[in-house]
C-alpha cells in the first residue's frame, strides 16, 4: 500500500466532506471458478455483457467526482478479467482499493496486484479437508495458503478473509492469532443467505449447516476480539462494529441504521447501481450523478434506513462508520494496523 501525496490530500478532503457516498463495492464480474457451499453467484453463471475497461474507467471517474473514498472490486473473481490490471491501476490512482480473491489467481496476476492497496483473499479456515469442502474445489486450501504467502513476501498488502459460520466459528479465535503473528491481517465476513425478493443478484445460499445458531459463542467471540484489539494489530474491524455485533446476537437488538445508498452502494457487472446486492437497481453508474439528489433516492434512503433484511459485515461497516464522525472513528480505531497496512 503506497500512496501518493496528491492521493493523500484527496482522500483527507473527501473524508471531511457531508453527505457523499465514501464506499462502494463494484462486482465487476460473477464469473467464478470456484463452488462455494455458501455462496449463489456460481449457480446462476448466465452469459452476461459486462462493462469494457473503458466503460469501466469512466465509471471511476463518476465515483471519483462525486467523491467516493473507498472502492473493493468483487464479484465472482474479478480477477478473471483479463483487464484487472488496468483497472486496478487507474482505480487506485484515485482511491483505496481493496481487490477480492479466492486465492485461486492471486498468483498468476500477482503484477496486476502490486498496485492495489490491499489484497482480501478468502480462507475460512485452516483445516483443509474443511476448506476444501466449503469451496467445493479440491486443493483450494493448499493454493490458497500458498498463494497468501507469495504475495506477503512480495510486500504486497495481503489479508485472509474468513467467512464465519456455524462451521468455523469455534476456530475463528486461533485463526486470527496464526494469521495476526505473521503480520497478516485478518478481515471478517459473517455467513448470511439472502431473503428478499427482486435482488440486483444473489449472493448467500440458504445453507443449514452455515446458519449460525450458538449465537452465544459468537457474542464471546465478538468479545474476545474487542480485548484482542488492545493488545495486537491485524484485526480488521473496529471495536464499534464488534460491540454492534455482539449486542446483535445476545438480544436480537439492531444498534444501527442501514446507510445504504447515503454512505454506500453497489455496482453490478453492467454498471447498474443499487443500495446494496438484496435491493433493485436505481440508476447506472453513467446517470448516478444526475439521479443522486432525486427525491426518489431520497425516498428510498429513507426506506433502506428502516430496512432490517440482513447483516453483511461489510454494509454494517459503511453504515456504522458513515461521514465525517465515521471516518474519523476508523482512523482512531485501525490507528494501530495503520503501520503495517501502508509505506508512506
Ligand atoms: S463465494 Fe466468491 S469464490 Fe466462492 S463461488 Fe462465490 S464468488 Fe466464487
Ligand atoms: S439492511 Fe441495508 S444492506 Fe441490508 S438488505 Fe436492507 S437495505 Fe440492503
Amino acid at each position: 500500500m503506497k500512496f501518493s501525496l496528491l492521493k493523500i490530500l484527496r482522500l483527507l478532503k473527501n473524508s471531511f466532506a457531508f453527505n457523499k457516498p465514501h464506499h462502494v463495492q463494484w462486482m465487476l464480474t460473477y464469473r467464478c471458478n470456484y463452488r462455494c457451499k455458501s455462496c449463489d453467484v456460481w449457480r446462476d453463471q448466465k452469459p452476461m455483457k459486462e462493462l469494457s475497461t473503458e466503460e469501466v474507467k469512466l465509471g471511476l471517474d463518476v465515483l471519483r467526482r462525486m467523491g467516493v473514498i473507498e472502492i473493493v472490486f468483487s464479484g465472482g473473481n474479478p480477477l478473471l478479467r483479463d483487464d484487472i490490471g488496468e483497472i486496478i491501476e487507474y482505480a487506485s490512482r484515485y482511491f483505496i482499493t481493496t481487490v477480492y480473491d479466492n486465492g485461486s489467481q492471486a498468483v498468476k496476476k500477482i503484477n496486476a496486484l502490486r498496485k492495489a492497496d490491499f489484497v482480501a483473499i478468502s480462507l475460512d479456515t485452516l483445516d483443509e479437508k474443511k476448506y476444501d469442502y466449503l469451496k467445493g474445489i479440491h486443493g483450494a486450501w493448499r493454493k490458497t495458503l500458498n498463494a497468501v504467502q507469495i504475495l506477503h513476501d512480495q510486500g504486497i498488502t495481503v489479508g485472509v478473509s474468513p467467512t464465519i459460520s456455524q462451521l468455523n466459528m469455534h476456530e475463528i479465535l486461533d485463526f486470527t492469532e496464526h494469521f495476526t503473528s505473521k503480520r497478516i491481517p485478518v478481515l471478517y465476513c459473517l455467513y448470511q443467505h439472502d431473503a428478499l425478493e427482486h435482488p440486483l443478484f444473489q449472493i448467500g445460499e440458504k445453507d443449514e449447516e452455515l446458519e449460525i445458531v450458538d449465537k452465544a459463542s459468537l457474542t464471546k467471540i465478538c468479545d474476545a476480539l474487542i480485548e484482542k484489539k488492545t493488545e495486537q494489530s491485524g484485526i480488521l474491524i473496529t471495536k464499534k462494529m464488534l460491540r454492534v455485533l455482539s449486542t446483535l446476537y445476545s438480544s436480537g437488538k439492531r444498534n444501527w441504521e442501514c446507510k445504504a445508498l447515503h454512505s454506500f452502494f453497489m455496482i453490478d457487472p453492467q454498471g447498474r447501481i443499487a443500495g446494496c446486492h438484496l435491493q433493485e437497481p436505481v440508476a447506472t453508474i453513467f446517470d448516478l450523478p444526475k439521479a443522486w439528489n432525486s427525491q426518489k433516492l431520497d425516498n428510498l434512503r429513507e426506506k433502506y434506513r428502516g430496512c432490517n433484511q440482513c447483516s453483511y459485515m461489510c454494509y454494517m461497516f459503511y453504515s456504522l462508520h458513515a461521514n465525517v464522525k465515521g471516518n474519523l472513528e476508523i482512523i482512531k480505531d485501525q490507528w494501530r494496523n495503520a503501520k503495517s497496512l501502508t509505506s508512506l
